[in-house]
């Protein structure tokens, strides 16, 4: 397999969206009541990847509207809380221009992840059903950005073996597995990226960085608390295994 970093730009958040322990008010990761020159700089990262033939992108990062309209893009609430920080040529779209993408997989739907869609015609998104509803009921989280989309569903199948116990082989060869993972949002979705030589996991949010899993260092916004102490320990045990070739987390800073 390969895999390559697109790094869309950045965005500007509070220090409680990486690890809610910055601050004591459970709401802090919105930024409110803070100085913006208090905020930090994270990376927005999506995958672009290739295995057992198959072409895909794994979110979709900031859109190229957000150089010239982000406030009209994202709408106040969701600019404020996440002011996109991204120059002419660095969306998913352009960087990847001519390459093939067979379908785009969601690790869910908050903004730095769905703006770049915006971008790619003609192409099938795939997300959980769970994230579909859950987006569709938080709109102040999730704002309008989703609603232009037709999302397709996976069809989640019990599994033993999968952190939730519930799984679904994208693809039908065991290439590309999805591990539905209410977390960070309800409907996210870990993929397992697998070849001959190991695998590799794609973590969206379940983790903003290593030191999420490494540490079990909780993000600002969470759906549930628990499940995402349970899967951070879990992707940090999934680290540990011999075949893993690498986790990707969406914002990364190495
Ligand atoms: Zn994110």
């Amino acid at each position: 397999m390969t895999i390559r970093t697109i790094q869309t730009g950045w965005t500007l958040v509070s220090s409680g969206v990486p690890d809610r322990n910055t601050h004591r008010w459970k709401y802090a990761y919105t930024g409110l009541f803070q100085r913006r020159s208090k905020r930090i700089m994270v990376p927005v990262k999506c995958y672009y990847m290739k295995v057992n033939g198959h072409s895909v992108l794994i979110d979709a990062g900031w859109s190229k509207e957000v150089v010239k309209h982000p406030m009209r893009h994202l709408g106040f609430g969701l600019w404020f809380a996440s002011e996109p920080v991204m120059k002419q040529g660095e969306s998913a779209k352009e960087q990847l221009a001519g390459m093939p993408i067979d379908a785009i997989l969601m690790t869910h739907l908050d903004c730095d992840h769905v703006s770049g869609l915006l971008d790619f015609t003609g192409i099938d998104i795939y997300t959980s059903v769970e994230e579909i509803d859950f987006a569709a009921r938080k709109k102040m989280r999730y704002g309008q950005l989703v609603k232009g989309f037709d999302f397709q569903a996976f069809d989640f199948k019990d599994d033993q073996h999968a952190p939730f116990a519930k799984s679904c082989d994208v693809f039908g060869d065991g290439s590309v597995t999805a591990y539905l993972t209410p977390t960070h949002s309800a409907g996210s979705v870990i993929y397992r990226v697998t070849d001959a030589d190991g695998f590799a996991l794609v973590v969206g949010d379940n983790g903003y960085m290593k030191d999420s899993w490494s540490k079990g260092i909780l993000p600002g916004p969470l759906y549930n608390a628990e499940n995402m102490r349970q899967c951070l320990k879990w992707i940090n045990e999934q680290s540990q295994q011999p075949d893993c070739l690498g986790v990707y987390c969406a914002h990364e800073r190495d």
